[in-house]
């Protein structure tokens, strides 16, 4: 992991988080007076501003330090050495390369959303997998669950984290079409201008019916959005909001 460091504060991030994830961030993080961006592989920033490369101790170590356990819905999201007495389902996730530990947001809202709307035996395809953090918690509710992502990198610490949490869900390299359908619930943590980009392959992957759960949304965004998903045949259920992240949840009209 490669983590840049940018002076600044939330409209900071707020401005620069679609071109960072254009060029392959795969998480942005506010923190006093600064922000950064985690990167798989060292990476050029052409963007305005001086980015400078944290040594690998430095946010190893804060990093870990503000790892708390995340209670999202049924589920808590810990590390292994945390210690957790909550009646809540633990997952256990050994903070690693690949984006999805509970922290963020998105993959919060992500997490409460399944809990609500997966039942068992129905098929969920988590699109983006990244720690494998939702297909991971789509198992434990009972559903058959596959999970992909365009960055080969990332499937073998999904299946990793998978195998600690006692549960098997099928991990792929590639996007919405190479998962064979049809899914009950589709669930994607990716970005506004990505989902619209998907929002007529959304339809294809399901039956006569399903869910989206679609997240990872800046507020500002939801527009772009909504426009693309709901001319595809998807009507809004549900709308939640966190911080600047939308969470917004369809069904096949
Ligand atoms: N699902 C996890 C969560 O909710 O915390 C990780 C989400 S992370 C923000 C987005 C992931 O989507 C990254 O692992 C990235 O490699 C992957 N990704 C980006 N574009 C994709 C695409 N077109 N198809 C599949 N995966 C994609």
């Amino acid at each position: 992991m490669h983590v840049f460091r940018l002076k600044g504060n939330f409209e900071t991030l707020d401005a620069y988080s679609p071109m960072l994830f254009d060029l392959g961030a795969r998480g942005l993080e506010e923190r006093p007076g600064e922000v950064w961006a985690y990167f798989l592989q060292r990476t050029e920033l052409p963007l305005p501003g001086e980015w400078a490369e944290l040594p690998d101790t430095d946010w190893l170590e804060a990093w870990r330090r503000d790892l708390k356990p995340v209670v999202a819905g049924p589920f808590v999201v810990v590390d292994p050495w945390h210690e957790w007495q909550g009646d809540e389902k633990r997952i256990v996730l050994e903070p690693g390369m690949a984006f999805g530990t509970g922290h963020h947001e998105t993959t919060r809202m992500a997490l409460e959303t399944l809990a609500k709307r997966v039942e068992p035996d129905m098929r969920v395809l988590d699109l983006g997998t990244g720690s494998g953090i939702l297909a991971i918690s789509a198992a434990m509710l009972g559903a058959e669950a596959v999970g992909v992502d365009i960055d080969q990198a990332v499937i073998p610490l999904a299946e990793e984290n998978a195998a600690v949490n006692g549960v098997n869900p099928q991990f792929l390299v590639g996007s919405l079409t190479d998962a064979a359908g049809p899914f009950d619930v589709v669930v994607a943590n990716l970005y506004a201008e990505l989902h619209a980009y998907l929002a007529s392959q959304y339809r294809e992957a399901f039956g006569i019916c399903g869910t989206l759960i679609l997240t990872g949304i800046l507020a500002q965004r939801e527009e772009l959005v909504r426009q693309a998903v709901e001319s595809n045949g998807f009507g809004l259920l549900e709308h939640r909001q966190e911080g600047e992240w939308l969470c917004l949840t369809y069904a096949l009209k």
